[in-house]
C-alpha cells in the first residue's frame, strides 16, 4: 500500500502579509521539466525520502494570471525537516490518516516516496529549504532592496512551521542593515553614499531597502530592535517633492534621493513617525542655538588653550564666524531651493560638522584668518558627538510616543 499524502496544518499565518513578494520562479532555480511538474535542480536529493510540493495555483493565485496545474517539487529528507521544525516532526511521527480506495492514486507519492503538498509560495518554500540545505548559497547583499522581500517569505514559513532558529538568523541579517549601534549606522550610511555616487535616481530608488517594509516586518515577526533605525531613515525621506526643482537641488543630501512607501504605514506608525520627525527637527534647531557663542562662552573660556589673564576668550570672533557660516549653510533657504534640507538628517549634518572641525587646519592653511584653537574645537566636537549619541539613543522613545 502506498504511503499517503502528508498534509501540513493550515494556520493562515502567511495570508494578508503587508510586504510585497515576488511570485515568479527565481532565475537561479534551474529546473528540469517532467509533464506539469518542475523538479528543483537546487534541492533534489536522490537519497531523499520525501518530496515537498507546491502547486503553481498556490503561487499564482491572486496574481491575476490564469492558474496552471503545474507543481514545483523538492526532494528532501524527513529527518532534516523534522530536525528544524517541531510541526513537521510531530506530523511525521503521527500515523497518517488512511485514504479510501478512491484516493489511492499516485498523487499521494512521487517516484516512490511520500509527497507533501504545501499551501505556500514556491519561492518562499525554495528559500526556506535553501536555508536548511545550502545556507551559504542563500546570500543577502548588504543594504539591498531585495532583502526584505526575500526574508519575509522565510519568516512567514518559519513562524508557520515554528522554525525559531531561522527567525533569529533572519533577524540578525536585518540588524546588520538596521543596526542598534550608531557606529554601525554611520558605516552603513557611508557605504550607501559611496554607492550612490555612480547611480542615477532610478537606480537609487530600486537598489536600496525601503524603510516602511522594514517597519512592518519588525511588527509582524517581533523584531522591534530594527525599528528605530528604520524610522530615522524614514524621517529624512520626502513623502513626495512638490516641485522637480526641489529634487534637483545641488545641496540635496543622499537621503533625500531615497524612496519610501509612507502610505503603507499603519495609522499608529504614521502618527509615531510624525511625532518623532518633529522632535528630531526641533531638537536640531535647539542644539544649534545652544552652540551660539553667548550660550557656550562660559564653557569655552575654560577650555580655550589661548586664554590668558588678559584675554579671556581670544577665539570668540573666529568661533562666531564659524557658527554663523555653519548656520547659514544648514538652515538658510537660498532662492532656488525649497527646503532647508540639512535640517532633515541631523545625524548626517552633525557628522559633517565634526568632519569640518576636525580637518580645519588642512583647509585653512592659506586663510588669513586664524581658526579657533584646538581646545575650543575639541570641546565643540565633543558636544556635537554627545548630541549625536543622544539623538540615536532616544530614537526608540521619540518614534514610539503614543498619546
Ligand atoms: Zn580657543
Amino acid at each position: 500500500m502506498s504511503q499517503k499524502r502528508l498534509t501540513p496544518p493550515r494556520d493562515g499565518s502567511n495570508s494578508g502579509h503587508p510586504t510585497k513578494r515576488s511570485k515568479r520562479l527565481s532565475h537561479t532555480d534551474k529546473v528540469t521539466r517532467d509533464n506539469c511538474d518542475v523538479k528543483s535542480s537546487e534541492i533534489w536529493f536522490e537519497d531523499g525520502n520525501i518530496v515537498v510540493g507546491v502547486d503553481a495555483a498556490t503561487t499564482e493565485r491572486g496574481s491575476g494570471k490564469s492558474v496552471s496545474e503545474q507543481r514545483f517539487l523538492f526532494k528532501v529528507h524527513k529527518s532534516v525537516l523534522a530536525m528544524h521544525s517541531p510541526v513537521w516532526k510531530d506530523m511525521f511521527e503521527l500515523p497518517q490518516p488512511r485514504h479510501n480506495d478512491m484516493d489511492e492514486t499516485s498523487e499521494d507519492e512521487y517516484e516512490g516516496v511520500p509527497l507533501m503538498m504545501l499551501q505556500d509560495g514556491m519561492k518562499d518554500v525554495r528559500d526556506l529549504l535553501m536555508l536548511m540545505y545550502k545556507p551559504i548559497e542563500l546570500t543577502f547583499n548588504r543594504l539591498d532592496s531585495g532583502t526584505v522581500p526575500k526574508v519575509s517569505g522565510i519568516l512567514t514559513l518559519s513562524k508557520k512551521y515554528q522554525i525559531d532558529k531561522f527567525r533569529e538568523h533572519i533577524a540578525q541579517i536585518l540588524r546588520q542593515d538596521w543596526p542598534t549601534e550608531l557606529e554601525a549606522w554611520d558605516q552603513n550610511d557611508a557605504y550607501i553614499k559611496h554607492r550612490m555616487k555612480a547611480m542615477s535616481s532610478g537606480e537609487i530608488k530600486s537598489s536600496f531597502p525601503e524603510p516602511v517594509s522594514v517597519v512592518n516586518i519588525s511588527h509582524e515577526y517581533g523584531i522591534p530592535e530594527i525599528r528605530p533605525a528604520a524610522f530615522y531613515h524614514l524621517s529624512r525621506v520626502f513623502w513626495r517633492f512638490y516641485d522637480d526643482d526641489c529634487f534637483d537641488s545641488p545641496r540635496r543630501t543622499s537621503a533625500e534621493s531615497r524612496f519610501a512607501e509612507h502610505a503603507l504605514l499603519s495609522q499608529t506608525d504614521l502618527r509615531n513617525f510624525i511625532f518623532g520627525r518633529d522632535i528630531l527637527r526641533t531638537r536640531m534647531m535647539r542644539f544649534f542655538q545652544r552652540l551660539k557663542y553667548n550660550n557656550i562662552q562660559g564653557t569655552l573660556t575654560s577650555k580655550c588653550s589661548e586664554t590668558t589673564v588678559v584675554r579671556k576668550w581670544p577665539c570668540q570672533k573666529q568661533y562666531t564666524d564659524w557658527w554663523t557660516g555653519a548656520h547659514e549653510l544648514l538652515f538658510s533657504l537660498p532662492d532656488e531651493e525649497c527646503h532647508p534640507l540639512r535640517l532633515y538628517d541631523p545625524l548626517d549634518t552633525l557628522l559633517e560638522l565634526i568632519s569640518d572641525l576636525t580637518t580645519w587646519d588642512a583647509k585653512t592653511t592659506a586663510e588669513p584668518t586664524k581658526s579657533f584653537c584646538l581646545g575650543c574645537r575639541q570641546h565643540v566636537i565633543s558636544l556635537i558627538t554627545k548630541e549625536r549619541e543622544y539623538i540615536w539613543s532616544n530614537l526608540s522613545e521619540w518614534f514610539s510616543f503614543v498619546q
